[in-house]
């Protein structure tokens, strides 16, 4: 994989493992030449990650909306920044420029780009893996909860099961690169069927 965007904090979360881990991942893409796509900002765990990538002179995009580029949280350092009008618009850049997606940490902006992906890839509207990199147990609560939501019917087991999901980098990423795009037909004709039982 040539260029990966990563969702992340724009917060550091407490402690030092959060940052650890996003350094890690910055001098990993590095060391294997993976470009970087992210949210274009100079704070939290997106600006470890960045700061750490342009350090050993690689190539990070930035890519954000001009409002937000307006409060001054941009990254000025930037190999390419790429300012678009809307946050939808940004997320739909970023699936054009990015090879595969990691989330790292994050509050409700991770949450709603990795949810994002993960519904683009059921409908196939993009067919680019996402990994969680699950660094200190943090989305743990999270993939429970898509485990109960395919428990109870509201999400596919094979949707759920196509999630990757490690707390290590390297192996993160040799799981993207195995990565098979779900067949839509059957799962909309299922879908069908159900609503038709009365
Ligand atoms: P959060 O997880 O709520 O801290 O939000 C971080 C995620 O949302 C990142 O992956 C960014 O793409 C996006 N985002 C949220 N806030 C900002 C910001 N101030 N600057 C750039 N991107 C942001």
């Amino acid at each position: 994989m040539l260029k990966i965007c990563v969702f992340c904090g724009s917060s550091m979360g407490y402690g030092n493992e959060y940052r650890d881990a996003a350094r890690k991942v910055g001098e990993f893409f590095a060391a294997n030449n993976i470009e970087l796509v992210y949210g274009g900002a100079d704070v939290g765990l997106m600006k470890v990650m960045a700061d750490t990538m342009l350090e050993k002179g690689s190539h990070v995009i930035g890519v954000m909306p001009g409002h937000l580029v307006d409060r001054g949280v941009v990254h000025h350092n930037l190999s390419q920044l790429i300012t678009v009008e809307t946050m939808a618009e940004r997320k739909q850049k970023m699936v054009e420029l990015s090879d595969g997606f990691i989330a790292l940490p994050g509050g409700f902006g991770t949450l709603d780009e990795l949810s994002e992906i993960l519904t683009f890839n059921q409908l196939r509207i993009s067919d680019k893996p996402l990994g969680i990199l699950n660094i200190k147990h943090y989305f743990d609560h999270l993939l429970q909860f898509i485990d109960h939501a395919a428990d109870v019917g509201f999400v596919r087991k094979e949707h759920r099961d196509n999630i990757i999901v490690s707390d290590d980098i390297a192996e993160l990423i040799t799981k993207m690169n195995d990565y098979n795009p779900l067949e839509i037909g059957k799962w909309i004709a299922d879908i069908k069927v159900e609503s038709n039982h009365k």
